[in-house]
C-alpha cells in the first residue's frame, strides 16, 4: 500500500450493549501501539452507545461515526429522530449516509441528499455508501446504478471535501463474497475519475465495503487506489478488526 492514511470503519449495525464497550479497550491500547501506520480508525456503534463511546476514546486514535442521521439537520418534532446537530453536539464527527440497509428501510436518494446536505451544514464527515444490486450487476448497470446514486445523492453540492465513499456492492455486503480483484481495481478508478470529473476535485478518497475479514484482507489491500474498509459483521470482534488493519500494512 501507499503512503496515504488507510481509513477502517467499524459498523457494528444493529448490534452491541453497554458491556461491548469494554472489547474497544483493546483497540484503543492497539492504536496508540501501532500509530507508526498510517491509519485512521472509526467507529460507528448503535446511537444509545454513542455517547460512552465519545468519553471512552478520548485521547485515543479514535475517531467517532454515526451510521445514519434525520434529514432535519437541527432540532424539530421529529419523534424517535436524532439529527447531525445532535450527532456534532456529543462529539461524532462521521456520519454513514446511504448504507444499503437504510436504502432498503426506505431512505430515498432525495432523503439521502438531505441527509448529506444536513451533516455539511454541521460540519461532519459523510460516509456517502453506493451500490448495485446483484441483479444490477448482473444486467451490466453497475457504473450506472453508481452514477445514479452519486449525482442524486450530492445534488446542489459543490464542495465534496468532506465526503467519503464507500463503494458497497450489496451482494457482497454480508455474504462472504466479494468482486474480483481486478473487476474491484477498475471500479474504483471508474468513480474516482467520474468524481473527479464532476465535481473538480482529484482528492477523492473510496473505501470498500462487503464481507471484508482477515483473510480477504491481503488481497484486499493490494487493489491500487483504495483509500480503506468499511467493515460490518468482522468489526464486532475486536480481535478479528484489530487483525484486518495490522494485515493491511504487513
Ligand atoms: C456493512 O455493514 O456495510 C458491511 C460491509 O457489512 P459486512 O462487512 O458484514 O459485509
Amino acid at each position: 500500500m501507499t503512503n496515504k492514511y488507510i481509513y477502517f470503519v467499524a459498523n457494528w449495525k444493529m448490534f452491541g450493549d453497554i458491556k461491548s464497550l469494554n472489547s474497544v479497550n483493546k483497540v484503543i491500547k492497539f492504536s496508540k501501539l501501532y500509530n507508526k501506520f498510517k491509519f485512521k480508525l472509526i467507529y460507528c456503534p448503535p446511537y444509545t452507545l454513542l455517547s460512552s463511546f465519545a468519553k471512552k476514546i478520548q485521547n485515543s486514535y479514535i475517531y467517532l461515526g454515526a451510521q445514519n442521521c434525520h434529514h432535519i439537520p437541527d432540532d424539530g418534532p421529529y419523534t424517535g429522530s436524532i439529527s447531525s446537530r445532535m450527532l456534532k453536539n456529543i462529539g461524532v464527527s462521521y456520519v454513514m449516509i446511504g448504507h444499503s440497509e437504510n436504502r432498503s428501510e426506505g431512505d430515498t436518494d432525495i432523503m439521502i441528499n438531505k441527509k448529506i446536505k444536513s451533516c455539511i451544514k454541521n460540519n461532519l464527515k459523510i460516509i456517502f455508501c453506493i451500490g448495485e444490486t446483484l441483479s444490477q450487476k448482473k444486467r451490466g448497470l453497475t457504473h450506472k446504478t453508481l452514477k445514479n446514486q452519486i449525482l442524486k445523492g450530492l445534488k446542489g453540492i459543490r464542495k465534496i471535501n468532506n465526503v467519503f465513499f464507500a463503494y458497497e456492492p450489496i451482494w457482497s455486503i454480508g455474504t462472504g463474497i466479494i468482486p474480483k480483484s481486478s473487476k474491484l481495481e477498475k471500479d474504483i478508478k471508474y468513480l474516482k475519475l467520474f468524481i473527479n470529473k464532476q465535481f473538480k476535485n482529484s482528492n477523492i478518497k473510496i473505501l470498500y465495503g462487503g464481507s471484508v475479514n482477515s483473510n480477504n484482507i491481503k488481497s484486499l489491500k493490494n487493489i491500487n487506489n483504495i483509500d480503506g474498509f468499511l467493515v460490518g459483521g468482522a468489526s464486532q470482534n475486536t480481535k478479528k478488526f484489530i487483525d484486518i488493519v495490522k494485515k493491511t500494512f504487513n
